[in-house]
């Protein structure tokens, strides 16, 4: 037999195979389709804010080679060249207000021979005097790399990077001097330093909207996987930072700066939209549970247990039918008509079951059940009742003599005459057997019963049926035996039914032993002694 589950349990498995697949749904289109995106994006975002910090750098560079070329490309500084002694020059144009507004640290002066004519430090910031010795040649030959190739052709030639200091790391510009119409030789080379200093960081994280801060110049091993600041970015993968090298002309580091990204976690697989989303499908299929059960479980239940009880009280009355599900509605109208049908059957099969089919009589069950009721409803209510035990007499010669088919009709019409005679509610008649009949009467006195068996006894012979072999009578006679039961019996009667037949069926015999054709009346009350 197949293993069968209650609708709850499929319902239940119905709903965690759904919500497996959702979730795993979930966290799928997460983990392969929204999260690689996410890090893409995160990727892209980090890589645009290095190239946002290259451009920073290099704008800072191009204002100071902007400004240094202001400076070298004009005739008055073309003629102090030539003339160092200018003091109007130095007095107007090295003055400190020129670094605080131009935002640099040192301009240096130097002739074609690279002699220094005139130099300045000042800290545009702390406003102080500062010494400078980058440009000794002699001593830093390799800061010649400064230097523009010199070129005498129109133009000025410039040079724009990042130099190491005695004061730190800075960025220079160095240009040609020329005169401004670049035409003539060249005189020497401007210089202007801008020290790397953290109001230059905080410029760089102003702009990339980043947190850029100084970092240690690491071993040579490792400063050498680090991108220099211009280098083209790659594409960056997921990190909190990217550290990028300022180099100088010789290669040399001068700083190095470490850029913190804004976003640099990869997100987690399980984010707050993804679990709010679980929990309301969660809620969903509770709510789905919920509704299902009510609609259609509880009803389908309500409905079995319904049918249940009925049987169990082999009670055949119409079940609820009010139902929301118009199935269950049709289902609990079909199972009425069912039971209405099964009931209309019972009745026909108990009627056939409790009737005499020749005489149309109770049978002998038929009689036994309708004399318990009676007897318990005599109890009851403190009434007396009678039983008449009858035979119909020489009964085997009258078939004899004219054969069973007329016997049958005989005893049809004696039957007839006899529940003639049960007019009475309360009254019963039924065949008890062969050609004996069983009467059960309504209380009633000795006097009244002994004419009601007058009177039965003459129904009989006034039906006049020939009987040729009767030593009684010359048509069909019967002989009666009763027994009269008092209220005053019923009180506390329990007797057997059987008890009570036995003792008509003993009034019976003496009626027959008496001739026949008469009835012989017997009073409970005088025989319980006996019993
Ligand atoms: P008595 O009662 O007067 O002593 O004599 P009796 O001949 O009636 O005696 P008994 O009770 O022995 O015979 C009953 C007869 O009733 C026997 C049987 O042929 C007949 N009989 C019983 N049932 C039927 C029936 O259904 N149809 C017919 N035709 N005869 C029946
Ligand atoms: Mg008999
Ligand atoms: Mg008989």
């Amino acid at each position: 037999m197949m293993k069968s589950i209650t609708f709850n349990q499929l319902q239940l498995r119905l709903l965690l195979i759904l919500f497996i697949l959702f979730t795993g749904t979930v966290c799928s289109y997460r983990y392969f389709i929204e999260l690689p995106k996410l890090e893409e994006s995160i990727a892209k975002l980090s890589e645009r804010e290095v190239d946002t910090l290259s451009f920073s750098i290099s704008s800072n560079l191009n204002i100071l080679s902007r400004v240094s070329f202001d400076y070298a490309v004009w005739t008055t500084t073309y003629d102090f060249i030539n003339n160092p002694s200018d003091d109007k020059f130095i007095q107007e144009n090295n003055v400190d207000n020129t670094f605080i507004s131009m935002e640099i640290d040192g301009i240096f002066y130097l002739n074609k021979d690279l002699e220094a004519v005139l130099v300045k430090g000042f800290h545009h910031i702390k406003q102080i005097d500062m010494d400078f010795s980058f440009y000794d040649f002699d001593k830093y030959p390799e800061n010649k790399s400064i230097l523009p190739p010199a070129i005498t052709e129109n133009g000025a030639p410039r040079k724009t990077g990042f130099i190491n200091t005695q004061h730190g790391p800075a960025i220079f510009s160095t240009t040609q001097i020329r005169d401004s119409d670049m035409n003539g030789d060249f005189r020497g080379y401007l210089v202007m330093i801008q020290l790397i200093e953290d109001k230059f960081v905080e410029q760089l994280s102003k702009y990339t909207l980043t947190n850029i801060t100084y970092q240690e110049i690491p071993p040579k091993e490792e400063l050498s996987r680090l991108p220099n600041w211009d280098d083209k970015t790659e594409k960056i993968k997921i990190k909190p930072y990217t550290d990028i090298v300022l180099r100088d002309m010789t290669d040399n580091p001068v700083a190095v700066l470490r850029m913190t990204h804004s976003i640099s976690h990869i997100p987690d697989i399980f984010n707050i939209q993804s679990l709010l989303f679980i929990v309301l499908i969660s809620i969903l299929f509770y709510v789905v549970y919920l509704t299902l059960s009510i609609i259609i479980i509880n009803p389908v239940k309500r409905l079995a247990e319904d049918l249940k009880q009925h049987d169990n009280l082999k009670m055949y009355t119409p079940i609820n039918d009010q139902y929301m599900l118009s199935e269950l509605v049709t289902v609990s109208k079909n199972v009425n008509e069912l039971m209405q049908t099964v009931q209309e059957q019972n009745d026909i099969l108990s009627q056939q079951a409790n009737t005499d089919l020749l005489t149309k009589l109770l049978n002998r069950r038929g009689l036994i059940s309708a004399m318990e009721h009676h007897k318990e409803l005599c109890i009851r209510k403190n009434v007396g009742f009678n039983i008449v035990m009858i035979d119909i007499d020489h009964f085997k010669a009258f078939n004899d003599s004219v054969g069973h088919l007329e016997g049958d009709v005989a005893l049809y019409e004696v039957a007839t005459v006899l529940k003639e005679q049960c007019r009475r509610g309360g009254d019963t008649c039924a065949r008890y057997g062969g050609e004996e009949f069983v009467l059960l009467l309504s209380e009633m006195n000795h006097s009244d019963l002994q004419q009601k068996l007058i009177q039965t006894l003459q129904a009989v012979q006034g039906l006049q049926l020939t009987h040729p072999s009767s030593p009684v009578a010359g048509h069909i006679t019967i002989s009666a035996g009763a027994v009269m039961i008092q209220p005053s019996d019923v009180v506390n009667f329990n007797l057997p039914l059987n008890e009570i037949f036995k003792v008509a069926d003993n009034a019976l015999y003496e009626a027959k032993n008496t001739g026949r054709n008469c009835f012989v009346i017997k009073h409970w009350c005088d025989l319980k002694v006996n019993h």
